[in-house]
Parts: C-alpha cells; structure tokens; sequence
C-alpha cells in the first residue's frame, strides 16, 4: 500500500523557505525506493508558487500533490478573506484539509460549517482529509470514542451518497489535539483503538467494506516516531510545521 505523508506547513515559513523545503523533499522522494505520496498544504498564498515548483520535475510529479489548508464552503461570491474550491483548481490543488482542530478551536468553526465544506468539496470531486480529534480534557476523561463518533457522523452525514460513489476521496486523519504541536505523540496502541473506531463507523455509515478509505494520525509526528508510527497497520501520516524545521512548539496552547 502507498503510504501517504502530509505536510500542513500551516501559517509558517516564507516563500524562500518553503520553495526550498519542497525542492529538498522532491529530491528527497527520488532517492527513495518505494516513494510515500506526499500531500503539500502551504499557506494559500504560496500555492501558486509551490504549484510551479513541483511541476518543474515531471517525472516525480505524481508523488508530490498540493492541498489547500482552508476552503471557503461557498461558490465565488462576497466573502471577504475566502478563498473558493474553484480558485484551488488554478493552481493543481487536488485535496482539501476540512476540519483541523485549529479551525475548529480557534476560528470556532461549527460542525455544520465543516460538514457544509465537506458537501461542497465531494460536488466539486476533490479529495478530502477530514480532521478529528478529542481534547486532552476529552482523553483524560476518555470520552475519545463519542467526541471521534460525533464528528464523523456530523462532518459526513450531508453528503453521504456522494462519498459513497467516491469513497477515494475521502481520508480521515485523527489528530488528537493534545497532540498537536506539543511534541507528545499518541501512542501506537491509542492511535490503532481510533483508527479501528473510525474503519467500523465508516463501515456503517457508508458501506466501505473494502476499506478504500485511508485514515492517518497526525500529532507531533518527529524523525524519531515516524518510522514506528508509519509501520503500524493502517497509519498513515499527517506532519504540522511544530517539529521545528518550520515554526517552534505551540506548547502554550490548552484547549
Ligand atoms: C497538524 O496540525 O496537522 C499536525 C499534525 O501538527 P503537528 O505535526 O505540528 O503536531
């Protein structure tokens, strides 16, 4: 199975810096063997430069793929500071980060506004990571299984036939809050009882019996527990920008 490996570069980095690091990543893809799909989602400002950066080397070009971190779920129209699903096509944008804890938490995006993105987002045949996660209050109090059970169901609910007819453009990446940006990680055992929860609800919410949907953990993932976190069963990966090459720990942050 291609693994997949996604970059949320978040708000970080210049253009410089981030032209540079997706240069030093394609040259990193081509020397491996067995080569991850990997998922760039800069700050939407620097799509366009990143675009024609991963362009100018055809042969890997499959490899590398762009995302966009935040989508606005209107149709071009007065909506100040938004940018719109089909703006992403002009840069070769394939997939839409819905649903990140930081959107969630910080910008109070409600469950019905992510579940609306994600309705738009299957219209227009993009592919979606949809984000969930609990918060440490919420783990420590192990009510992990109902926050994860709750924003599945209402994140996918709207749009059910379509992503039943296009189960492939779905992903879902559990990102337990805690996690992110903190420099503690889930650990193995934790990360695989979520991604079991969310196979069966995605079993019994839209049949996917043969698993076409991919689930990642993302969270303070390091060139220390990559290796381990990407060899477990089903896990695939989610990078944020906290683990230094891009911005320093958000270790302050207490949802
Ligand atoms: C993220 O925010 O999507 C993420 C995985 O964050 P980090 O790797 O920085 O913890």
């Amino acid at each position: 199975m291609t693994k997949i490996i996604a970059a949320n570069w978040k708000q970080n980095g210049s253009l410089k810096l981030l032209i540079k690091l997706t240069r030093d990543i394609r040259t990193g893809i081509n020397r491996l063997k067995k080569r991850p799909k990997v998922i760039l989602f800069p700050p939407s400002i620097y799509l366009d430069s990143i675009s024609k950066e991963i362009k100018k080397n055809k042969a890997n070009n499959k490899n590398i793929q762009l995302g966009i971190q935040n989508i606005s779920p209107y149709n071009n129209g007065a909506y100040t500071g938004e940018v719109s699903i089909d703006m992403t096509n002009d840069f070769g944008c394939s997939y839409m980060l819905i649903g990140h804890s930081e959107r969630r938490h910080i910008f109070m995006e409600s469950e019905k506004f992510i579940s609306n993105k994600i309705s738009i987002a299957f219209q227009k045949n993009k592919k979606v990571i949809l984000c969930v996660g609990e918060t440490l209050k919420d783990y420590r109090s192990k009510n992990t299984k109902q926050v994860i059970t709750k924003q599945i169901n209402s994140a996918l609910k709207e749009s059910l036939q379509l992503i039943k007819k296009n189960k492939k453009n779905l992903v879902i990446a559990y990102e337990p809050v805690w996690a992110i940006g903190t420099g503690r990680s889930a650990n193995i055992r934790d990360i695989e009882t979520t991604h079991t929860l969310i196979r069966k609800l995605l079993f019994k919410l839209i049949n996917d019996a043969k698993s076409e949907i991919k689930i990642l953990y993302g969270g303070s993932v390091s060139p220390q527990n990559a290796k381990e976190i990407l060899d477990a069963e089903d896990c695939l990966l989610i990078m944020g920008s906290s683990n230094g090459h891009l911005g320093k720990l958000d270790n302050d942050r207490h949802y």
